[in-house]
């Protein structure tokens, strides 16, 4: 199988192939089909599967249409991808920079341990895509600088991380402020019964792809 395989629109092929990938790995064969089908997700994969891209390429596609909800006030936040690490939230907005540099959509990386001024000056200015560890997030939604109302795409990258570094906390205070109707991608490297549990509560009738 190809990419070209996979329905994806011309501007994303072009950028894959100037990143010189041809073949989807088998995580993305699984899940990119689904995610563009606009089905919630629970993925059994490591880093380095490919995992990254095969959330952010259909998520791109999703997000190339221009949301419903427009006209007046602020362009919302559509999608938020929150993950356990800085580094991994670095790598994840680089991918989401590469596979959409010929689309229109702005991704901003937020994570702690830095000043939050420049955060913030980017969110005034609008974003499409967050990608957020979860205490920054939580501190700049509590001052009010970050609303969730129009996330249309969330996704919970490596949640058994989450669990080990102890935000499960964190993550479960995140997910009551998102829209109940949205599309929900959950990811973890294992499945241990707490993040079994985790995912049935915030999944509905999820496909599942492991690797
Ligand atoms: P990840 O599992 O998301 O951390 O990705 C691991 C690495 O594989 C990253 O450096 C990606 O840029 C690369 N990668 C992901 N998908 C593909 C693909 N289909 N072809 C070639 N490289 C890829």
């Amino acid at each position: 199988m190809l990419f070209t395989d996979l329905k994806l629109i011309k501007p994303i092929l072009d950028a894959l192939i100037k990143e010189g990938y041809t073949k989807p790995t088998p995580i993305q064969q699984g899940a990119i089909p689904h995610i563009l089908a606009g089905r919630d997700l629970l993925g059994c994969a490591q880093t380095g599967t490919g995992k990254t891209a095969a959330f952010a390429i259909p998520m791109l596609q999703l997000l190339a249409k221009p949301t419903t909800m427009q006209g007046g006030g602020q362009r919302p936040i559509r999608a938020l991808i929150l993950t356990p690490t800085r580094e991994l939230a670095i790598q994840i907005q680089e991918s989401f920079n590469a596979y959409g540099a010929n689309l229109r959509l702005k991704n901003l990386v937020i994570f702690g341990g830095v000043n939050q001024g420049p955060q913030v000056n980017e969110l005034r200015r609008g974003i499409d895509v967050l990608v957020a560890t979860p205490g920054r997030l939580l501190d700049l939604m509590s001052q009010g600088f970050i609303n969730l109302k129009d996330i249309e795409i969330f996704v919970l990258d490596e949640a058994d991380r989450m669990l080990d570094m102890g935000f499960v906390h964190d993550v479960k205070r995140v997910i009551t402020k998102l829209p109940s109707k949205r599309q929900t991608l959950f990811f973890s490297a294992t499945m241990p019964g707490e993040i079994q549990s985790l995912a049935n509560s915030i999944l509905t009738n999820p496909e599942k792809v492991e690797v």
